[in-house]
């Protein structure tokens, strides 16, 4: 095994965030399962909402790896525009919405028995 100089150590890179901690953990996940090796900061910092800015508080994850860095970004990428890949028409206004959303961004009904767009 390589021991790390302590300049590499420290050279560690935020690769992703979000406020909803749900999609940063598949994100984790998804990262992991391709071997890169990772940091979560911020995992019990919601109790300093209201202390600190609100994105201060948002669930991070770090390559602590640096070599990892654009590896890691681009999992991420391909992971999330696969995602993206299928929107949704709204039930109640026909609009179409991407597929991360919940709820229309036209009328606000929610995805619930929505029809994805073919
Ligand atoms: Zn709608």
């Amino acid at each position: 095994m390589r021991i790390y100089s302590a300049g590499e150590v420290c050279s560690v890179r935020m690769v992703y965030t979000n406020s909803n901690r749900f999609i940063v953990a598949n994100a984790k996940n998804i990262l992991e399962s391709y071997g890169v090796r990772l940091v979560v900061r911020n995992e019990f910092a919601s109790g300093a909402i209201g202390e600190v800015s609100p994105f201060d508080t948002w669930l991070q994850l770090w390559v602590v790896r640096d070599a990892d860095y654009d590896r890691a970004c681009r999992i991420l990428e391909s992971a999330i525009s696969d995602r993206n890949a299928v929107p949704w028409k709204c039930n109640h206004c026909a609009e179409e919405n991407d597929e991360s959303f919940e709820f229309c961004w036209n009328c606000g009904s929610g995805a619930v028995g929505r029809d994805l767009v073919s």
